[in-house]
């Protein structure tokens, strides 16, 4: 079980439900014989913004934030500006690497016009990631310029707000 997901209400996770003509048991319907259906949200838009990143001529920095504590946060779009593009970029949550390191151990990760785009063009990914409440996201960079770089990264998708769920008073009796 994911946060993604919650528990079917149909069959109650038992993944079996009770045909409703003759009593046999059959597979639950709504969730297919999963136990659990995708959980509803309601969705609010949200920028995910890293703070200004001031990476030196050749050299390395890194800025680390902690996801806001009340909602996970459903990430679609990368978008930077950087004083120049000749910088790597390397994301980890938790510290989980989200790419490939060029030199293992020294971190430098990918360039980050393959990784983002701008505000007026996002990179924008084809299925979102959640990025859930209170994890820690930690990008490391690398500038290959030879001048002082700035980055400024944001994630662009929306907070997840679990819709209300129906009263279990409307629940009917068999
Ligand atoms: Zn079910």
């Amino acid at each position: 079980m994911n946060n993604q997901t919650e528990t079917c209400p149909a069959c109650k996770g038992n993944s079996l439900v009770h045909n409703v003509k003759d009593g046999t048991l059959q597979r639950c319907p709504l969730c297919d014989g999963d136990g659990e259906v995708p959980k509803k949200y309601n969705r609010r838009p949200y920028d995910f913004s890293f703070p200004a990143c001031i990476v030196p001529k050749n050299g390395q920095n890194s800025v680390s934030i902690q996801a806001p504590g009340d909602f996970d946060f459903e990430w679609w779009d990368n978008v930077a500006v950087a004083t120049s593009s000749s910088v790597y970029v390397l994301l980890e949550i938790n510290d989980v690497r989200f790419m490939n390191s060029l030199q293992p151990g020294n971190g430098n990760g990918i360039p980050l016009a393959n990784w983002a785009g701008t505000a007026q063009l996002p990179y924008s990914r084809r299925f979102p990631f959640v990025i859930s409440a209170r994890d820690q996201a930690t990008l490391y960079f690398t500038d290959f310029s030879g001048f002082t770089n700035t980055v400024t990264v944001t994630l662009k998708g929306h907070q997840l707000i679990p819709a209300k769920t129906k009263s279990q008073s409307t629940a009917q009796s068999s």
